[in-house]
């Protein structure tokens, strides 16, 4: 693992200066740009005790944040669509001293107290599709440098253990926490998923993902990045924008379930068939199909499969942990499963009074460790307390198994995806999966509820394929109790138009509940 997070940003010359970093649209960034735009940026924002990012789709939040990781200043990237709650809540919290934000940004009343900023992309970048082509606009700022002292070189310098992010996590089960994300977490987890998937300075990742998160931000932009590999994001995801960017040079595709729902949908459906085959064979080409933030429905993944022969590969992780496991580039495909556990981690399960489970089959709570793991919440000592245990685990709250080959496959959240119903320990993923697999049905989740007699009973959540004519609640319930047992049969049956997910397509079955 080399000291330095981008590498190849370091003073790129010649081949290595004129590569496609990024390229969002018609915008693109070569490494030289993006190199002494950063720097330059960094000179900015040096003075800076911690920065917000305005995170939008686009280049100036890849300059925003490249630039704030070489000059040593956390980054705090903000999800442009986030309430006004929430976000007067992730501010107090962060209490950044500026906020780096695009030019043609309006920023919400919260933000205007903060130093701005401005990132023009456009005038580092170069117009044109095609790398380091094009007419050059000079760049409004100072040239930058990234010598031994300057601003561009004091990240580095800060050393492994210096937050590089704070990065908070999706609310899926509460509010959002800051998780502090030191230089080393973020290294040692991109150098892990290098080790699983053979990843190189030639891969070219498609990406489509909002760049707030871990999975869009680090994965997604750090990753390529890292490597000195190139990013073209596609604004906003549409099964176009995968099939012509894959068939021009994309070698790899990172997406959330529902985008591989969305794929699935063309490549399944009665739509077009000039474009249902354009599809097919743009990911039949891919190197590498990755999905994570959520479980991918089995149903889709053999959808995809069956029509591409390609296998979607899972790998799971969390703001807190950044990459925990993933099925490796040459390993096994096992559909439903998010592969061992990556280079450096290591996972253990964990019955509820501490005891380690290992007898292959066992479910119980998954535990990581590793240099992959966050410092700690920000202002929140009680809440990292209460994550880690006292040999150094990061309680995930998720439940798994563990099958002989260390293949993880995740049940689900503790709080939410475990029901307890008569005894049993039932996980709400097989029962949406099978759910899934019926014909009228196009959505599904599954949670608990407090029944009398059974202590929980079984609750499930259908949007119909047809909302005039939905599959019948006893249906259903038998089509589940077929497929699995009978005590996993629905006790309940709720229709919707809609699940309410977050901006990750996740499944937000707090709302639900509520
Ligand atoms: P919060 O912690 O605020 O409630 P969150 O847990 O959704 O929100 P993230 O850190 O973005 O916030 O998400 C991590 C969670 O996402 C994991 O704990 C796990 O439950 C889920 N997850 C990630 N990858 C996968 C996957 N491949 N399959 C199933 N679930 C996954
Ligand atoms: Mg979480």
């Amino acid at each position: 693992m080399t000291s330095l997070l981008l590498p190849a940003l370091q003073s790129p010359t010649g081949p290595a200066a004129s590569r496609e970093a990024v390229r969002f649209g018609d915008l693109s960034l070569t490494y030289g740009r993006l190199a002494e735009a950063s720097a330059a940026l960094a000179t900015r924002i040096a003075d800076a005790g911690r920065v917000a990012v305005w995170a939008t789709p686009t280049p100036a939040t890849v300059l925003a944040v490249v630039a704030a990781l070489r000059a040593g200043v956390p980054a705090v990237p903000l999800n442009p669509r986030t309430g006004e709650r929430e976000l007067a809540h992730i501010l107090a919290d962060s209490a950044p001293t500026a906020v780096m934000a695009g030019p043609d940004d309006v920023l919400p009343p919260a933000l205007e107290k903060l130093r701005r900023v401005t990132v023009d992309a456009r005038t580092a970048g170069t117009p044109g599709a095609v790398a380091g082509s094009g007419s050059l606009t000079p760049g409004g700022t100072e040239p930058g440098t990234a010598g031994p002292g300057s601003a561009a070189a004091a990240g580095d310098a800060a050393g492994p253990e210096a937050p590089a992010l704070v990065v908070y996590t999706s609310g899926t089960t509460g509010p959002p926490k800051g998780a502090v994300l030191p230089r080393r977490a973020v290294a040692a987890s991109l150098d892990a998923l290098e080790d699983a998937w053979g990843w190189t300075g030639d891969d070219v990742l498609v990406h489509a993902l909002p760049l707030f998160h871990v999975h869009g931000l680090i994965l997604g932009v750090l990753g390529p990045l890292r490597r000195g590999g190139s990013v073209r994001h596609l604004g906003k995801f549409s099964p176009d924008g995968v099939a012509r960017e894959l068939a021009s040079g994309g070698t790899m595709l990172f997406g959330v379930p529902t985008m591989y729902h969305r794929l699935a949908e063309v490549l399944d459906g009665s739509g077009d068939a000039a474009e249902r085959d354009a599809l097919a064979r743009a990911l039949a080409g891919a190197r590498l199909l990755v999905s994570g933030s959520a479980a991918l429905p089995v149903h889709d993944h053999e959808r995809i499969a069956a029509a591409t022969g390609r296998r979607v590969i899972e790998r799971y992780g969390m703001t807190e942990t950044l990459m925990n496991t993933g099925i490796r580039a040459d390993g096994a495909s096992r559909p439903g499963t998010v592969g061992p556990p990556l280079a450096g981690v290591r996972l253990r399960l964990v019955e509820d009074d501490g005891t380690v489970l290992d007898a292959p089959g066992a479910i119980g709570e998954i535990q990581v460790r590793g240099p992959n793991l966050f410092t700690g919440y920000l202002n929140r000592p009680d809440a990292t307390a209460a994550a880690l245990t006292a040999d150094g685990y990061f309680r995930t709250g998720d439940v798994g198994t563990v099958d002989e080959d260390g293949y993880v496959t995740l049940v689900g959240r503790k709080a939410t995806d475990l029901i307890k119903s008569g005894g049993y320990k039932i996980g709400a993923g097989e029962i949406e999966n099978a759910l899934l697999a019926h014909p009228g049905v196009r959505e599904a989740a599954v949670t608990g509820e407090a029944d009398p007699d059974l202590g929980e009973r079984v609750v499930a959540w259908v949007v119909p394929a047809a909302p005039d004519s939905p599959p019948s609640a006893e249906e259903l319930a038998d089509h589940v109790a077929a497929q699995l047992a009978p005590h996993k049969r629905p006790r309940t049956v709720r229709y919707l138009d809609a699940l309410p997910r977050n901006d990750l397509g996740k499944i937000m079955k707090r709302s639900l509940r509520a």
